[in-house]
């Protein structure tokens, strides 16, 4: 039967750790009836708007920018150069959320948007806020009382950590980040400098959001943030969608049929790439393309959505470790939330090997001066994908592309807190590994369950 041959195909190379692309071949079906509707989307957007000034004044570092908390987009036609990729082929810009203030990564969208609808519910059912009132209530003494009895907690690799523990610390909140013990040591530090509770367990991310997720069920007016399963992350992440298409249209790049947009997004459990999808898709339809990058350690929501929605898997399943360098993105399942709305949305995923993430931080480096963590250089392999290899062109063919009027957006997203030392060892490594280069491999789209 050939989709048993495909499937086994797609296995071999997931089980191999080869550099894959997978096409979606269920792009463009229908989404799930409870799928986030457009005044969902809408409705985070205003939020994270009214509590701007709420923002600016929690921390001075926002106060140039009215407290919003948005990245700039960046032409980087010196990267795309350097990563063998032309002008004919469309135009490379990079989205800049490693440099996002406060959290320093993509995590403050969706992190910062569920801690204020969190501290908006709480103040609205105290009768402290009314529906209308200035959020810049919630940083008032008698506001940071009332948090103080309130405990937030979250598990989390590193990233979403820092976002929700710096502002519901910031809120007054007991605040409580889980962490795999492998989480880097300068991120538990930072925490709890800001009186954050770091608390450490043994094993991966899961075992870390297990377990926060159990002592918050046992702690009572405990609010665990769920990246296993929030909507509310998601909603903040989808939000950035609207400011991205804001940039295009000012860097006077049109997104249509003879314009399409291409968005690389490194993908950890799914909520940050899978938001922004969705609010992308919601703006721009078939004329924007997305594809999420993961690591051949852990590719998730590929090894997901290749099997179906129906059957949960992991990618210790089909006997991978989830070690990799990329900390953002050790992530062994995907959100069970984000999977079925990826169903339909996502143009594919490619899987990428450690070393080929030092090798393209470093051309971020040498090119546009952008220190990138790795997770975060997970989108620079992205073009190249499309145009290189057969999956890519027929990909191109299939859809009737023309890149010459193309965007490619690279979404950097993470980078900007990571102190001097690792930044230099990272560089090292991609200068030690220089001319390592990802293999292409044809794309297979099914994995069949049978072969588990
Ligand atoms: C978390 C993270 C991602 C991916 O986000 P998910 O919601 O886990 O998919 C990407 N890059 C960095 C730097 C991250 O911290």
């Amino acid at each position: 039967m050939p989709s048993t041959l495909l499937s086994s195909d797609l296995l071999a190379g997931l089980q191999q750790r080869r550099p894959l692309l997978w096409l979606n071949p269920n792009l463009g079906s229908t989404l799930p009836v409870d799928a986030p509707h457009a005044d969902d989307l809408a409705e985070a957007a205003a939020r994270l708007q009214r509590c701007a000034p709420l923002m600016a004044t929690l921390f001075a570092e926002l106060s140039d920018t009215g407290g919003k908390v948005e990245s700039i987009l960046t032409a980087a036609e010196p990267l795309q150069i350097a990563a063998g990729q032309n002008q004919q082929q469309g135009a490379w810009y990079i989205k800049r959320d490693d440099a996002l203030a406060v959290a320093g990564s993509i995590k403050a969208r969706g992190g910062f948007h569920e801690v204020l609808a969190l501290a908006e519910s709480i103040a609205l059912e105290d009768g402290l806020l009314t529906p209308d009132g200035d959020r810049r209530l919630l940083a008032s003494e008698r506001a940071r009382k009332l948090f103080a009895t309130h405990t937030v907690a979250v598990g989390s690799t590193g990233n979403l950590g820092l976002s929700i523990g710096v502002l519901a610390a910031a809120l007054g909140f007991e605040t409580v980040v889980h962490m795999s013990t492998d989480a880097k040591p300068w991120k538990k530090d930072r925490l709890r400098a800001r009186g954050v509770r770091v608390v450490e367990h043994e094993g991966d991310y899961a075992k870390a959001v297990a377990a926060g997720r159990e002592e918050a069920l046992a702690t009572s007016r405990c609010h665990f943030v769920d990246d296993e399963r929030s909507r509310m992350l998601f909603l903040g992440y989808a939000a950035g969608a609207r400011h991205l298409a804001l940039q295009l249209a000012e860097a006077g790049r049109p997104v249509d049929a003879a314009h399409p947009l291409f968005v690389y997004l490194p993908c950890g459990v799914g909520g940050a790439p899978g938001g922004l999808t969705y609010g992308l898709k919601a703006l721009f339809g078939r004329n924007v393309h997305c594809f999420f990058a993961e690591p051949v350690a852990s590719p998730c929501m590929l090894l997901q959505l290749a099997i179906g929605p129906q059957q949960p898997v992991s990618v210790y399943d089909i006997g991978l470790d989830n070690q990799t360098d990329a900390d953002g993105l050790a992530v062994g399942q995907a959100s069970p939330f984000v999977g079925p709305l990826m169903a339909s949305q996502l143009s594919g995923v490619y899987t990428v090997r450690d070393e080929q993430l030092y090798v393209d931080l470093l051309k971020a480096k040498q090119t546009m001066g952008i220190e990138l963590e790795p997770s975060a250089a997970a989108g620079i392999s992205g073009p190249a994908w499309l145009t290189l290899s057969p999956g890519g062109r027929s990909y191109l063919r299939t859809h009737d592309i023309d890149l010459t009027g193309a965007t490619h957006v690279i979404w950097a997203t993470g980078g900007s807190l990571v102190p001097q030392p690792e930044h230099r060892r990272f560089q090292e490594r991609g200068r030690e590994l220089r001319g390592s280069q990802t293999h292409f491999v044809d794309t297979v789209s099914v994995i069949d369950p049978r072969c588990l």
